[in-house]
């Protein structure tokens, strides 16, 4: 891992001893990757406002998140696969979107509708990817129908998203806003921005969607974490469902993506798991979310990574494959009775958790 100049370490935002606590964790990685490929690249299909889309997805690998280095969120190990030395240059950073195109061109029957581009960290930070670069890729997807770029609220502005909207594509930035909640956002995640600085984001988007060109539009997707550390069962629970009706009513917020905390390596919720002090969401909680926050006024999709495995979000094992496909489903169709087909014994497990796990008795089931 790059060594952290004191300007990264964001001291006095409040978070020194959790952040010192996940700088002494990932210390431990030692892993480097070459500047000139992604992360990960892979094609899907994927539901925005335009309807359902054929998807190219890019992990881009820059320099990684700048909080990150600073110790950052207790449940991101995103770090992990960045860059050693904390910079990519631009000629590199093309290098990594010219093997997407290539892997696109040999995997797909045509371009892809929907291009996603994710960093490890904020595509619109400049010192992750610079404007040069930045412009370079919207020229690149020009001829494509919608770009979503993830970002945290800080670097998001509308001169930045109309590089992009200016070629007519509808484009989206994606922020990891994990919950409306500050407390639990500061305190849970470790995460330091505040819900009307997301505010203030949805109105960049919305200043950039008003000045588009002709047929573009501009807008925010929200990411959710369900379950960070420290909190409950039920109260997640609570949690989410209160961040998607907050989301929803943000204009300029027309997708929201609530997704299940999983254990990934480096990372707090690591080090809580192996003490038997974490366990990550049931897959009933996610399908009751969905079901109650079925009427709100945005998109609202889950994408459970690992799910069924005891580092992801699970069920008991004999159920975990039908609600992942009942989520799926709903993803595609925001159609709340999907969930209506699903049942298995171990709900009633599922409903004791919800009534019973507490503060000091957590987790109460594996
Ligand atoms: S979740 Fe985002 S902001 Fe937090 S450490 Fe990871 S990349 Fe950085
Ligand atoms: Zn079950």
């Amino acid at each position: 891992m790059s060594k952290p100049t004191p300007d990264v370490y964001e001291q006095g935002k409040g978070m020194d001893a959790h952040n010192q606590v996940m700088r002494e964790i990932r210390s431990r990685k030692e892993a480097s990757y070459d500047p000139h490929e992604p992360t990960r690249v892979w094609l899907d299909e994927d539901n925005t406002p335009g309807g359902v889309k054929q998807s190219l997805t890019i992990i881009l690998n820059t320099g990684g998140c700048r909080w990150a280095r600073a110790g950052g969120c207790t449940m991101c190990g995103y770090v992990a696969e960045s860059v050693d030395g904390g910079s990519v240059s631009h000629d590199a950073l093309m290098d990594q979107i010219d093997v997407c195109l290539a892997h696109e061109a040999e995997n797909g029957d045509e371009p892809a509708e929907l291009i996603k581009i994710y960093t490890s960290g904020s595509f619109l930070d400049e010192r992750e990817v610079g404007a040069e670069t930045r412009k370079a890729i919207a020229e690149t997807f020009a001829d494509r129908e919608r770009i979503v770029l993830e970002s945290l609220p800080d670097f998001v502005d509308r001169e930045k998203i109309g590089d992009f909207t200016q070629y007519g594509i509808d484009t989206d930035v994606a922020i990891g806003l994990e919950t409306a909640t500050d407390r639990v956002r500061h305190d849970c995640v470790n995460k330091y921005f505040d819900f009307a600085d997301f505010e203030d984001a949805c109105a960049e988007a919305a200043a950039a969607d008003d000045a588009a060109a002709e047929g573009a539009d501009a807008g925010v997707k929200a990411y959710l974490l369900m379950k960070p550390p420290f909190l409950t069962e039920s109260e997640a629970i609570e949690d989410m469902i209160d961040s998607i009706e907050r989301c929803a009513d943000v204009s300029g917020c027309h997708t929201v993506s609530m997704n299940p905390c999983n254990v990934q390596r480096y990372t707090m919720v690591d080090e809580l798991y192996f003490s038997g002090g974490y366990r990550p969401p049931w897959l009933w909680s996610v399908a009751h979310v969905l079901e109650e926050t079925a009427d709100v006024d945005a998109i609202v999709v889950s994408d459970p990574v690992g799910h069924g495995s005891d580092r992801g979000p699970h069920n008991c094992g004999e159920c975990d494959d039908l609600v992942q496909k009942a989520i799926k489903d709903f993803d595609l169709r925001q159609d709340p009775s999907v969930f209506e087909q699903v049942s298995c014994e171990c709900e009633l497990t599922w409903e004791a958790v919800r009534e019973r796990e507490c503060g000091f008795n957590q987790p109460l089931t594996r």
